[in-house]
């Protein structure tokens, strides 16, 4: 066993609601405090000097300065595993280009697709671990990664096979999904129902047989697949047991009453929910989760997350890191500018990128520091955790750890 410690603040984000609104008065703030941790969990959370003499044979780590420690960050929504680099994109979005014009320049989604099939998986690996390693020295111990820009059996199978090696080369824990559905490949001889059941009948077991992922996602937009075409291929998917999670209302709404109606664990982006999907999504057991990367990729508005907190809802927020829309790729800059762009607490925004974040990705074992959970804890050089928040990004953690392993520490 380790005792880490002492912590002038810890943070567990525990005993919290996962729905709706939350004060910072809420926040269970342990001062002076300490962290046993046995193996890869946490055994006990209190007074250092408590623990110190009743786990008098532990081995001690005690820290020099002032440190406040949270439960690690989650980032449950990114499409970071993709080949070549969408930068003439941005710069001709942001000259005021059309997206039309931009996908006749050879730009757009189909663009990632295309660089995408021609990288192997090896350089994909690659890829992937690197950006997962620096969003591990972020704070983020958990990490989502989207296939979907393979876009056919064969190459959505490249891609989730490079997610998982990807994942034994890094110390954060990547979560994969399925994104087959993120649009009609251009050369597919077909229609869209055609290309969801041959996913569906050739993909899926696949999926399952090679343990590469429990979790389908679809990308339900004008641009992309329509809420008929998607119910049945969320129902071939729920029979299968995987969970589903879908892109939902970004420019039209539609996406969050199919993600309610087919039991999603969550609904993502919600940037064009109104108050009638608001109202529905709070009334469920979705968790919306925010994208704000993409909002400030875009220059669109952002996600409504004070009014989904303020309806019920429970609201995560994630980095949707990916070449086109959301390039920045970092997730606690991007929450702080949610937070006070939408004014949302200090408790509302950790609580979005940790225990909230957790429940969107159906994980009961991490997000919170309390006694079972994983040791996945991050450490920041303040005695106030109020000061991560209002550096807006750019104070970031000092030391991480990993499963009860340090895997980073800025120091060394
Ligand atoms: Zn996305």
């Amino acid at each position: 066993m380790q005792l880490i410690g002492p912590f002038k603040q810890l943070i567990p984000m525990s005993g919290l609601s996962i729905k709706g609104a939350i004060s910072d008065d809420d926040l269970l703030v342990f001062e002076d405090a300490g962290l046993l941790i046995d193996g890869a969990h946490i055994k006990a959370i209190g007074k250092f000097d408590e623990l110190k003499v009743t786990y008098g044979h532990a081995e001690i780590h005690v820290l020099k300065g002032d440190h406040t420690c949270l439960p690690g960050f989650i980032d449950s929504h990114t499409h970071i595993c993709f080949g070549g680099s969408r930068a003439t994109d941005y710069a001709l979005r942001n000259s005021g280009k059309t997206y039309l014009e931009i996908a006749k320049a050879g730009g757009g989604i189909w663009d990632t697709v295309t660089q995408t099939r021609k990288a192997s998986q090896e350089q994909l690996v690659k890829k992937t671990t690197k950006l997962a390693n620096r969003h591990m020295k972020n704070g983020v111990t958990t990490l989502e990664v989207k296939s979907g820009y393979g876009l056919s059996v064969s190459e959505e199978l490249k891609m989730l096979r490079a997610i998982q090696e990807a994942n034994r080369g890094t110390s954060t824990d990547l979560i994969s999904t399925c994104l087959a559905a993120h649009m009609l490949p251009k050369d597919y001889q077909g229609d869209a129902t055609e290309y969801l059941m041959e996913i569906a009948d050739t993909l899926f077991p696949i999926l399952q047989q090679e343990e590469l992922t429990h979790r389908i996602d679809a990308f339900i937009e004008d641009s992309a697949f329509s809420e008929e075409e998607i119910r049945p291929y969320f129902q071939r998917a729920t029979n299968m047991g995987f969970d589903i999670t879908v892109h939902a209302d970004q420019f039209s709404t539609g996406g969050s009453a199919v993600a309610i109606a087919c039991g999603a664990i969550s609904a993502d982006h919600l940037e064009a929910s109104t108050p009638t999907e608001i109202a529905l999504l709070a009334q469920s057991d979705v968790i919306a989760t925010a994208l704000p990367g993409a909002s400030l990729g875009l220059g669109c508005s952002f996600t409504p997350a004070r009014k989904i907190l303020d309806a019920g809802g429970a609201l995560a927020i994630a980095s949707d890191h990916n070449p086109g829309s959301a390039p920045m790729g970092d997730l606690l800059t991007q929450a702080a500018i949610l937070g006070a762009f939408e004014k949302l607490s200090n408790a509302e925004v950790l609580a979005g990128i940790t225990f909230r974040a957790a429940a969107a990705l159906n994980l009961t074992d991490r997000g919170q520091l309390k006694e079972g959970a994983l040791a996945d804890f991050i450490l920041f050089h303040t005695s106030d955790y109020k000061e991560i928040l209002y550096n807006q990004g750019n104070f970031k953690p000092c030391v991480v750890f990993k499963k009860g392993v340090k895997v980073f520490d800025k120091h060394q």
